[in-house]
């Protein structure tokens, strides 16, 4: 998820790269969460460039991996955006033709989203270890559920100046 209250997006050729420190999670459970603060990002009529919807495509920037190496980004994708269920209490907060696309969780701080003092992976032989911050942006409450498009693939971008993925 974001690694601020502040827009960690960068947005290239109509596409949106989000950085997340909670890569496993986003994978595993197929989601992707947003504090409120970041709602208008995915919104139109929220201000934001266009809303969310079925078949957007996004990527996800592993940011503990270029913390580590300084030298390299590393991004997952594409992904897109499919229609989720609505949890036990959850609100909807954008449908599209009777799909929901984003809903409100009714209790984030269950997961999958988590503070966590230490996280240990070894990424193709970079040893990452850091910590996970999640309740003080209130567990990431707004989710919008991801799959793995079948153009999916992990790049790795050199960091330069006027790195385009640290702009934010
Ligand atoms: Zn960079």
């Amino acid at each position: 998820m974001a690694w601020s209250n502040e827009a960690s997006v960068v947005s290239r050729g109509g596409v949106d790269y989000w950085r997340t420190w909670f890569l496993e999670e986003c994978e595993e459970y197929n989601l992707f969460g947003l504090t409120a603060r970041h709602l208008p990002l995915v919104l139109a009529d929220g201000g934001g460039f266009h809303s969310y919807d079925e078949g957007r495509q996004l990527f996800l920037e592993d940011a503990p991996y270029f913390k580590k190496t300084k030298t390299h980004h590393r991004v997952c994708g594409p992904y897109e955006v499919v229609p989720s269920s609505l949890p036990p209490g959850g609100e909807i907060t954008h449908q599209q033709n009777g799909k929901i696309i984003i809903y409100k969780e009714k209790w984030p701080e269950r997961g999958p989203w988590l503070d966590r003092s230490y996280v240990r992976r070894n990424v193709d032989g970079v040893d990452l270890k850091y910590k996970q911050v999640s309740r003080e942006f209130n567990f990431f409450p707004f989710r919008f559920s991801i799959r793995k498009t079948n153009k999916y693939k992990i790049h790795y971008f050199r960091h330069e100046a006027d790195c385009w993925l640290c702009v934010r």
